[in-house]
């Protein structure tokens, strides 16, 4: 390998700031994760979560988290909440204490006023929809507003009076004095100010007029003095309308860079439509494990760790693509298979009877707890005469013995880390379903100590009848079928995968899940990986599909 290709690479944001510091165009990183307090955090949110506390990390500057609450009808405490506990559980540290925009409200006021005093704002009286036919379309010339040459001291002083909550809603905006012919249609006298009497979640009833996204945000990277300002693309076009405030103002110079979204396959990530969701209950809340929100995947078992480095497999791109969601439950296997002491349970059960086998007799065996971690050490399983296989471990009549190494009539299989049992006969019911298996067991193939000499290709999982524990599994798939959901232009339940969850009411699991606690996880061998759900109780055990052992939608694509 050459020197060059045993440096990491850069993306092309790390390779701006980079030359930045070199070249002394900036001196320090600062960046900012801005949600606004809408709903709560979603896959797509860890891309920008992992790039500006990545950052900051990286080149020893900081990240602010900033709540951008402008919007005071769809925003609460809740999400709030919610938002810094997700990051926090992501294990980011943001800078200082949690900034609202709305701390800025009097410092944005002073900025609008500002320009009123330069002559470059005006209020308008004009309804929303005269504003909007007065912007045309990009081609032809926009139709300036009557309004527009209003004095500055008439403005000065209606501007006062919509403060003062002396005009109702939808009377009068404030507008930023540009280019009515300007081909960005953002820059054609776009509002900063609007009168609304709604009560706030910092500010309470203090304010009667609040600024628009587009006069809030740029601002408060300035005030907080943000050199990387990074936002998604279709703030593009924003870009002139953020510097032109930076120059009228004189404030800080924050730069806005622009990079791809997160999108990935089968998965919505727009907070209004998850929200969609929950209130007509199509998921049980913004955690339900088939939600793409972060509290969803942490309920579901995904770990800090195999989210972010799905992001970092992603990496960071200067156009829109979808992401195969697939890559991400690759992380999570990756991660789980590290961290996951394996165990035995079985999900739908068909006895066996040990018919050689003593009756009233335990023997205890040993099982490897992670065959990749010496360190997890070993635990005792308890064997006895009647125990539970998988139904499906079992056929009738089994192809060749080449192609079904499982159990079938006089066919010979080991139970993991047990003996070699022999099917010598079975049981069915009046329907025709297997209903017992009799087997013998070969006293001479304990695992560990087989001096029988014998060779078996299949090796099947079990658990004690009389030991096991009943647990309810929930087994969840993807919540939407269709591949890109960003190209829908039908009603998007349609699209909502019906088999997304299948409760497992009465699965068996090996004695050593009796203590399993909320949060714990496990791969139980050969079905998946599962988490124990906050939903259980002492003497009832919920457990949660995290992901299957292999991708089983691979190929049904
Ligand atoms: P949504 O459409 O889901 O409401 P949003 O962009 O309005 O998303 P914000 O709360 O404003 O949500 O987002 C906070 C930050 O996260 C912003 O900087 C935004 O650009 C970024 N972000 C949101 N969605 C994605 C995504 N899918 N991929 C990457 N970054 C995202
Ligand atoms: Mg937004």
């Amino acid at each position: 390998m050459s020197e060059n290709e045993t440096k990491e690479s850069l993306n092309f944001i790390e390779q701006m700031i980079e030359d930045d510091l070199k070249s002394g165009k900036n001196s320090f990183v600062q960046t900012r994760f801005p949600p606004e307090p809408n709903g709560y955090l979603h896959i797509g949110h860890a891309k920008s979560l992992v790039l500006n506390f990545g950052l900051a990390e990286k080149y020893n500057g900081k990240c602010n988290l900033r709540f951008d609450d402008t919007n005071p009808e769809k925003e609460s405490e809740e999400y709030v909440n919610a938002i810094k506990e997700d990051i926090k559980w992501l294990g980011y540290e943001w800078n200082e204490e949690a900034r609202f925009t709305s701390n800025y409200f009097e410092t944005l006021y002073g900025y609008a006023v500002k320009l009123i005093k330069k002559g470059k704002a005006y209020v308008d009286d004009q309804s929303a929809e005269e504003i909007s036919a007065g912007k045309t379309n990009p081609t032809i010339p926009g139709i300036p507003s009557p309004y527009r040459e209003r004095s500055i001291e008439e403005n000065l002083d209606l501007f006062e009076r919509m403060k003062n909550g002396e005009f109702d809603e939808g009377t009068s905006v404030l507008r930023v004095k540009i280019d009515m012919d300007s081909p960005n249609m953002h820059m054609r006298d776009p509002i900063i100010y609007r009168i609304k009497k709604a009560h706030h979640h910092n500010t309470g009833d203090t304010w009667s007029i609040y600024p628009n996204y587009d006069f809030a945000h740029g601002q408060s990277d300035s005030i907080e003095e943000v050199t990387y300002s990074l936002c998604t693309l279709e703030f593009r076009d924003h870009k002139a309308l953020y510097d032109w405030f930076i120059r009228e103002l004189e404030i800080f110079p924050s730069e806005q860079t622009e990079f791809a979204r997160l999108n990935p396959s089968y998965t919505l990530v727009s907070k209004r439509k998850l929200l969609q969701l929950v209130e007509n209950n199509h998921v049980t809340g913004w955690d339900d494990p088939r939600m793409p929100t972060i509290s969803g995947y942490r309920r579901r078992g995904y770990t800090p760790d195999s989210i972010k480095n799905f992001v970092h497999k992603v990496g960071i791109a200067r156009r829109d693509g979808i992401t195969d969601i697939a890559l991400l439950e690759y992380s999570i296997r990756e991660d789980l298979n590290k961290k996951a002491n394996r165990v035995f349970g079985v999900q739908d059960p068909l006895k066996v009877v040990i018919t050689n086998w003593p009756e009233g007799k335990t023997e205890m065996m040993q099982a490897v707890n992670n065959p990749g971690d010496e360190t997890a050490g070993t635990r005792e399983i308890p064997l006895t005469r009647e125990i539970y296989i998988e139904q499906s471990d079992f056929l009738e009549n089994p192809p060749s013995p080449k192609k079904w190494y499982r159990l079938g009539p006089d066919r010979e299989v080991r139970l993991k880390y047990g003996y070699i049992i022999k099917c010598t006969g079975y049981t069915k019911d009046e329907t025709g379903n297997i209903t017992e298996l009799q087997c013998e067991y070969d006293p001479e193939t304990r695992s560990g100590q087989d001096t029988s000499g014998k060779k078996v290709k299949g090796t099947l999982g079990w658990v004690s009848a009389e030991h096991a524990v009943s647990a309810e599994i929930r087994m969840y798939d993807r919540l939407f079928l269709t591949e890109n959901m960003t190209a829908i232009d039908d009603e998007f339940t349609n699209h909502l995968n019906p088999g997304s969850l299948t409760v497992i009411p009465n699965a068996l699991l090996e004695p050593s899940l009796k203590s399993a606690k909320p949060g714990d996880q496990f791969q139980f061998e050969r079905q998946g990986y599962f988490i124990v759900d906050k939903d259980s109780t002492d003497d009832h055990l919920v457990f949660n599909r995290t992901v299957t052992l292999r991708d089983n939608w691979a190929k049904k694509k």
